[in-house]
């Protein structure tokens, strides 16, 4: 991809684990509020090409900086701070986009907007996909739902799927585990499945955070019920984003966890299957 956006940093990635920061460190503050009300301009972590796991087929993935939760077991804390992210203006964003339309529909792949929190700039999501769609692009929503009623539902429905990352249901460890309340995120499944929206759910299984059986059970229960859960896929915890925790001085309380077994994996991956869905 060529290079987007201001500065010499180019906003294609190799990997989703490069770090980035102070990218925006120039634009002021006037800028950022501009753009964040009108959508005009976004602020990018990076674009990353060819992704396999963002959504059905091959995907452009446009990752997002800025996101309000604090997962501890994140594996991408330079996207927390929006200024980190490069300024790329709206119709700069959609051009490259429309680069890659033709290649995309072949491999019945599409655009998938993730971060950060991509709803942290909700308006330039918005006008992200109303681009994507006028070019009959695929789309794919990558969120935590905490902010999912900035959107209203026209605008959802120019989302072809959500990937909602649920994290935990017991509330108390829930605001432990991201630092925020699970209601929100419930409450937009909720309202993308009256609204008929297809959703992949994504699950961050992390021993001795996220494994406990009763919790899982309860999550996989509440999926079950919506009734548009195409799929879950539970997401082995890793350590790759260690390095940027230490980076960025930031105190990282995950060193000792070690990622999930394949038995745990599969226990997982069972409980979700024994409510009738697919789980990967
Ligand atoms: S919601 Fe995602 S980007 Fe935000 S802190 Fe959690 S894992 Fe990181």
């Amino acid at each position: 991809m060529t290079q987007t956006g201001v500065g010499t940093a180019q906003l294609e990635a190799k990997s989703p684990f490069e770090l980035r920061a102070n990218l925006s460190k120039d634009v002021s503050e006037s800028v950022v509020k501009r753009a964040l009300e009108t959508g005009e301009m976004g602020f990018l972590h990076s674009f990353t090409t060819g992704s396999t796991v963002d959504g059905p087929g091959v995907r452009l993935v446009a990752w997002t900086a800025g996101c309000h939760w604090r997962c501890l077991y994140c594996h991408n804390p330079d996207t927390w701070n929006m200024m980190n992210g490069m300024p790329v203006k709206l119709d700069r964003a959609i051009e490259e986009l429309a680069k890659y339309r033709h290649g995309l529909k072949v491999m019945q792949g599409g655009f998938t907007l993730s971060g950060g929190e991509p709803l942290m700039q909700d308006r330039f999501a918005v006008r992200l996909f109303t681009g994507a769609k006028a070019m009959g692009i695929h789309t794919a929503l990558d969120t935590n739902g905490h902010l999912g009623d900035r959107l209203s539902n026209e605008e959802l429905d120019l989302i072809d799927v959500v990937l909602l990352d649920l994290k935990m249901w017991n509330p108390t460890l829930h605001v432990r585990l991201t630092g925020k309340e699970v209601g929100p995120t419930l409450d937009f499944a909720r309202r993308l499945a009256q609204r008929q929206r297809k959703i992949w759910l994504r699950y961050v299984l992390v021993p001795g955070f996220s494994d406990d059986e009763n919790d899982i059970n309860q999550i996989a229960a509440f999926a079950a019920g919506l009734g548009t859960v195409e799929r879950v896929d539970v997401l082995p915890f890793h350590q790759m984003g260690r390095y940027k925790w230490k980076e960025l001085g930031i105190n990282y309380t995950l060193d000792d966890v070690q990622p999930p077994g394949p038995e745990l994996i599969e226990r997982t991956r069972s409980q979700f299957k024994a409510v009738g869905l697919q789980a990967f």
